[in-house]
């Protein structure tokens, strides 16, 4: 760590930021000018004490009439050098005019080459003009320097702003330097701006600023850091000569405890605290926007836990919280906007007859683009949004099917599946008794999949509503069967109709015989306890055989039919009709 530069007192913060109002012309052109000057400086001296010359044409031309031309390229140089490099080119000048004016001297004094006495006219006049570009620049960059300096500032805290983190992070990226972003929240703000109004919020703000600038100006956390406010109460810090990340958890700690004594504002006291989320360059990212925002997800997944602990760094793992939020704000948007509904994949017997269809939920989101229930089904059952998905599935396809059973006079079941959060909700058996009414369809031509590891947790609660349901004399499934930690005892106690054994099992069945068996007891189990069996997500034509070999009542799987929307389920039941009636 370069302890020189972060403890040496001196005030980081503003020493930081005039470094980034201050524009530089890169320091090769610096070089660049020298090299051009000394090369035509040389070819000017040569050029003129040369007595030959050549011809174009019919004209002679003498050599040292080119010395003018070389001259005046070695002074643009010269002029150049002060105009761009401010101090440093104006010296660097001078002393050039100041070596080569005793040459020149001593040119037409000692070896009497007047042809060069134009040069010593031509270097007091640039010597004046650089004098003159020189203070006037001068002035201009401190003029320009303080606007940047103030367009760089925070007007309410004093701190540096938003655009002045984004261009320390911009030049850190550019020379590649390792550094920590830090993203930091005051927590409950919105409270104390509540309680005690904006102006005096305000001051609470301006108050933690100046709390963590002056522990960045000592340079007593040991690392160098820049404290930027970037909105409302949102600070960013950035951490910079660090030997490693605990060094930079001991600085954020710094400025944690720099908020635990209490703010005292118009005689009110106050505890604010923060939450910090970071994250470092190039481990995380090297890109800058990628970076913010990184620290910014760590930052909120800290508020998120609401634990003790106010530190967390990036992870990959938080984008998906991120996803999360995403997927619920699409969720909320199509549950508004007519965005979810239903396909129905179909459900048969051995034989291949049709049993029916199970109802699964379907979304698109604001663009029209189909979001997978893989993702979106337990972001609704996370937010408590599943009630509403289950019932506008279940609500479109009762339509669906209400006409179906009219139209084709089938005995043929909907399954459709419910949350037990749902299930449990009071008013759940009206809106189900509700719907069939309304959509013709018999009770016993419906059927309820409930989980069967959510079922375990709530067993007496939810045991309750089955057995209202079962007095409704609609069915009852155990879906993905196998999965929760089955226990016969529990199992007896279901007033279930149907088992479904999960796509899992199914799967390992092909891997050999112990798998086989084990589905053939399930299925034994089954039907020991008075339930029908079906085999979900049957995919292969040896895992039929199989299934028909054990014992299995029924089939569902992309072998005979993929989840399909409403017109080809109606092609379907068509088909059914078809072969029935050829039997
Ligand atoms: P589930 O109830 O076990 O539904 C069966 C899932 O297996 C469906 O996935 C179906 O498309 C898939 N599947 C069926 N046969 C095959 C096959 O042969 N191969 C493969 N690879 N997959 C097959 P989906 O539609 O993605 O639904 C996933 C889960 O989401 C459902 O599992 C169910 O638990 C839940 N879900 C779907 N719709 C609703 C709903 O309206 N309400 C509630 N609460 N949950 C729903
Ligand atoms: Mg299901
Ligand atoms: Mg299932």
């Amino acid at each position: 760590m370069d302890n020189k530069t972060a403890s040496n007192g001196t005030r980081n913060v503003q020493k930081t930021l005039s470094d980034l109002s201050s524009y530089r012309t890169p320091q090769y052109i610096y070089y660049i000018l020298i090299a051009v000057y000394i090369v035509t400086a040389f070819i000017t001296s040569v050029t003129a004490r040369s007595t030959g010359y050549f011809t174009i044409g019919e004209s002679r031309l003498s050599i040292y009439a080119f010395a003018g031309v070389f001259s005046s390229l070695s002074n643009i140089c010269i002029i150049l050098m002060t105009v761009l490099f401010g101090k440093k080119g104006f010296i660097t000048a001078l002393a050039a005019l100041l070596i080569q004016s005793p040459m020149i001297l001593f040119g037409i004094l000692v070896r009497h080459n007047y042809n060069s006495i134009p040069g010593v006219f031509g270097n007091i006049l640039v010597i004046i003009t650089i004098f003159i570009v020189y203070l006037n620049n001068r002035e201009i960059g401190k003029y320009q320097a303080s606007l940047r300096a103030q367009a760089l500032r925070d007007t309410l805290t004093g701190l540096p702003n938003r655009f002045a983190g984004h261009e320390l992070i911009s030049t850190l990226i550019e020379k590649n330097e390792n550094f920590f972003l830090v993203f930091a929240n005051i927590n409950n703000f919105k409270n104390i701006n509540d309680t005690i109004g904006f102006e005096l919020g305000n001051e609470v703000l301006k108050e933690i600023a100046s709390r963590w600038q002056t522990l960045a100006d000592n340079g007593t956390t040991g690392t160098l850091d820049f404290v930027v406010r970037a909105y409302g109460d949102e600070f960013a810090i950035i951490i910079r000569k660090y030997k490693s990340e605990n060094d930079v958890i001991k600085t954020i700690g710094r400025y944690e405890d720099a908020l635990s004594y209490r703010i005292t504002i118009n005689d009110c006291d106050m505890n604010v605290s923060a939450s910090f989320g970071y994250a470092e360059y190039p481990t995380d990212s090297d890109s800058h926007q990628t970076l913010l925002n990184y620290a910014a997800a760590a930052m909120t997944e800290v508020k998120r836990l609401n634990s003790s602990n106010h530190i967390l760094r990036f992870s990959p793992e938080l984008l998906k919280t991120d996803r999360t939020f995403e997927i619920e704000q699409k969720l909320r948007y199509a549950l508004e906007n007519d965005g979810i509904y239903f396909h129905l994949q179909p459900q048969y017997d051995v034989e291949h007859k049709l049993r029916g269809f199970e109802a699964l939920a379907r979304m698109k989101d604001e663009n029209g683009n189909f979001v997978s229930p893989a993702e979106f089904i337990p972001v609704a059952e996370k937010t408590g949004l599943i009630d509403k998905v289950d019932c506008m599935v279940f609500s479109k396809a009762a339509v669906f099917f209400g006409d179906i059973l009219r139209k084709s006079g089938l005995d043929i079941t909907l399954s459709v599946n419910v949350s037990v959060r749902h299930l449990m909700k009071n008013g759940f058996i009206d809106e189900v008794h509700e719907s069939l009414t309304r959509c013709g369809i018999p009770a016993k031509n419906l059927e309820i999949e409930i989980t069967e590891s959510i079922m375990i947790d709530s067993v007496d609660k939810a045991l309750e509503v089955i057995g209202e349901i079962e007095k409704m004399g609609i069915q009852i499934a155990i879906d993905d069967f196998g999965t929760g930690y089955s226990s016969l005892s529990y199992l007896n106690r279901f007033p279930a109709d149907l088992l479904k054994i999960d796509k899992s099992f199914v799967d390992k069945m092909d891997s050999g015989d112990a798998a086989k068996k084990y589905v053939a007891a399930i299925i034994s189990i089954g039907h020991i306890m008075g339930f029908d069996v079906i085999a979900e997500g049957v995919e292969e034509p040896e895992q039929l055989e199989t299934l028909k070999e054990i014992g299995c009542d029924f089939i569902q799987g992309y072998i005979w039919g993929k989840p399909m929307p409403a017109e080809e389920a109606e092609k379907v039941v068509a088909k059914q009709l078809e072969s029935a009636a050829a039997h």
